[in-house]
């Protein structure tokens, strides 16, 4: 049967894919992504032939991936981080109704909550919440409603897609949101290019996090209450007696 993967190529550096990730674009004849992630992989996979469309375009770039499957390329679909996490698995499946002739295979990748938290130490500890402030695609207000109950129920809190141009103010609110159930002193956490050049990570409190812009580059942490700062990282404990 004709195949598309939906690979989670890891938030950037090829160490971080994992091996059935690279053993699988390595047995693809067509690579289909965000132009970003393409330039990434070009370097491990120089022979592939490659698709690309910019950002915006997932639909479009999904049926190109069925299109190319559909001829009969074994194809793989790219995202960074994981496939499924604010990625196009979900999607490849709803567009993959038009193609019933060709199978879906979604191979997970390290996300950017994990390998930002590792950067940090040990950020996600205990139970965590992910949400993107990106609201093109959801409600702002559920956005809120989210970070909301999340806050009261004290989660350690990775904030996806935490600003842009268009969105320079959204961080700031969220923090305030935070503000209402978690303390001031808070530890939080900032980590920049995760697994890419120029990777950069920051503890911070709550306080200062409100008043601090970060781009969409960063994915950011907000500890729970027993969250504290150990080696100058961010470290969320399980719980164990010491
Ligand atoms: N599927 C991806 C998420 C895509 S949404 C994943 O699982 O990681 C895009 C957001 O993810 C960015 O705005 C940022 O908040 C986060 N992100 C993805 N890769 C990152 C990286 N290498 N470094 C820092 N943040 C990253």
């Amino acid at each position: 049967m004709n195949k598309v993967y939906v690979i989670g190529m890891g938030p950037g550096a090829y160490e971080q894919m994992t091996v059935k990730a690279v053993r699988t674009l390595e047995k693809c004849d067509v690579i289909v992504g965000y132009t970003v992630y393409i330039e990434l992989l070009k370097e491990y996979f120089p022979d592939k032939r490659y698709l690309t469309t910019s950002m915006r375009q997932e639909a479009a770039r999904c049926r190109m991936a069925f299109e190319e499957a559909a001829k009969g390329a074994v194809t793989a679909m790219v995202c960074s981080g994981d496939a499924g996490i604010y990625g196009m698995a979900g999607l490849m499946y709803e567009i993959g109704e038009e193609y019933p002739e060709v199978a879906i295979e979604v191979i997970p990748g390290v996300t950017a909550a994990l390998g930002g938290s590792a950067v940090l130490g040990a950020a996600v500890g205990h139970d965590v919440s992910l949400i993107s402030l990106s609201d093109l695609l959801t409600p702002w207000e559920l956005i809120e409603e989210r970070l909301r109950c999340a806050a009261k129920a004290d989660f350690v809190i990775c904030l996806y897609n935490p600003s842009s141009r268009k969105r320079s103010t959204y961080l700031a609110k969220a923090c305030e949101i935070m503000l209402e159930y978690k303390a001031e002193d808070t530890v939080c956490g900032i980590v920049k290019n995760i697994a890419r050049e120029g990777e950069t990570m920051q503890t911070l409190t709550l306080k200062e996090l409100k008043e601090t812009t970060v781009d969409m580059f960063s994915t950011v942490f907000i500890g729970n209450k027993q969250t504290k700062v150990i080696r100058e990282k961010m470290v969320t404990p399980r719980g164990y007696r010491i």
